[in-house]
């Protein structure tokens, strides 16, 4: 017979899902009430308000998606693009790729603007395309690409699209709570984010905000969204303020609890000293890695202090290390994708898991298993250069 399902404890720092803070998993087990019980309309209005925060915006129409990350991404393109249109993407990494194939499936075409893996948005290149493509109607690319760990120019692109007519649509999944995401300041126009990287909630929702701009393009549509569940017209009977709230479809309420739960605690710990704790833990961990041995791949200016893009020596076999620290340290971190993998690998210092403790567990157990497999590592050393940095 099949009896519960009891996971290991792991600690989870690779590119998301990442360390759940145990007040949201006591959240997520409050009793499930129905979705339209006005408790609980209530405590979605809390949501969308504390949404707000997170991204900086007064939006209306800022509410998360009741599915993953992906989804969010999907949600915006489906309601923004027509087919016929154009869209500008800007691909340096893999998601910009998925970007492409959104576009396409919308009937819409994409002008790719590609850069290369592990290096930032060029701003000259996207002008450029901007510029040759005067009929484009956005400008979409990611802000921190969790496939490289580069951080790339989100006001300067904005203030770009701005600048040729165009919406710009921002990738926020892994950027949200761990570096500055400022949808109003830098007059993003649709954004997406997911639940499981920065704001270490568990996975399966999508917070999404569009501008007035944006909102003004949805509503003037001259055909339907091709998506029923992501068509926003229909999930705003739901979502809306100023509307009798109507069933669209069953919200996930437990996943809701959890989401209020994250968002309250990015509230009490506040948004700037949020960001500041991730660039200091990413600094320890900067100067235990290299002290190490090992080097970072994307250069100082571009680094996400969230997603770590960690180079190793040739003679280290990458899936041997990755189990045993997952089989002896219960740590997980993240292997290298495309033309990077087995080269590197990405280790994720994301919301709740962007800790001293975090960082120092990773660092002596990375070294005590590189060590183990004949580099010459030294982990207290590793330590103390993360400790200093910390002072
Ligand atoms: C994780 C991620 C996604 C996809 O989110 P899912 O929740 O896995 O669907 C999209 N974009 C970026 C940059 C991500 O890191």
């Amino acid at each position: 017979m099949i009896t519960s399902f009891h996971p290991p404890v792991r600690t989870l720092m690779g590119p998301g899902p990442s360390d759940v803070n145990p007040r949201i998993l006591e959240a997520l087990s409050r009793p499930t009430i129905g979705h339209l019980d006005p408790a609980f309309i209530e405590m979605m209005d809390q949501v969308k308000e504390l949404l707000q925060y997170a991204f900086q915006t007064k939006n209306e129409l800022t509410l998360p998606v009741s599915a993953p990350g992906s989804a969010g991404m999907e949600t915006v393109f489906a309601n923004l693009l027509e087919p016929g249109d154009i869209a500008v993407v800007c691909q340096n990494g893999v998601f910009g790729g998925r970007m492409k194939e959104n576009v396409e499936r919308c009937g819409a075409k994409a002008v790719m603007v590609e850069d290369e893996w592990g290096t930032a948005i060029d701003l000259n290149k996207v002008e450029d395309a901007l510029k040759a493509n005067p009929d484009a109607k956005l400008l979409a690319f990611v802000h921190a690409e969790t496939s490289t760990g580069v951080r790339s120019d989100a006001k300067a692109l904005c203030e770009l699209a701005r600048k040729y007519d165009c919406l710009s649509l921002v990738d926020a999944v892994t950027s949200l709570a761990g570096i500055e995401v400022d949808v109003d300041g830098w007059g993003i126009d649709a954004i997406y984010s997911g639940t499981q990287k920065c704001l270490s909630c568990v996975p399966g929702l999508a917070p999404v905000s569009f501008s007035e701009r944006a909102a003004e393009v949805i509503r003037g549509r001259e055909t339907t969204v091709q998506s029923w569940f992501l068509d926003l017209n229909l999930v705003m009977g739901y979502w809306g303020s100023n509307t009798k709230r109507a069933y669209h479809h069953t919200a996930p309420v437990n996943s809701l609890y959890a989401l209020h739960e994250s968002l309250v605690i990015l509230q009490e710990e506040g948004l700037e000293a949020c960001w500041a704790r991730h660039a200091r833990n990413h600094a320890a961990l900067v100067a235990g890695i290299e002290a190490l041995g090992l080097s970072f791949v994307v250069d100082i200016e571009h680094r996400l202090p969230q997603l770590n893009l960690v180079r190793f020596p040739e003679s280290i076999d990458d899936a041997t290390v990755r189990n045993a620290l997952l089989n002896s340290y219960d740590l997980e971190i993240g292997s290298g994708l495309g033309a990077l993998a087995g080269k590197v690998w990405r280790i994720g210092l994301m919301g709740f898991a962007s800790s001293e403790k975090n960082v120092f567990l990773c660092l002596s157990a990375l070294g005590n298993v590189l060590r183990a497999h004949g580099l010459d590592a030294d982990p207290a050393a590793a330590v103390i250069a993360a400790q200093a940095t910390l002072r």
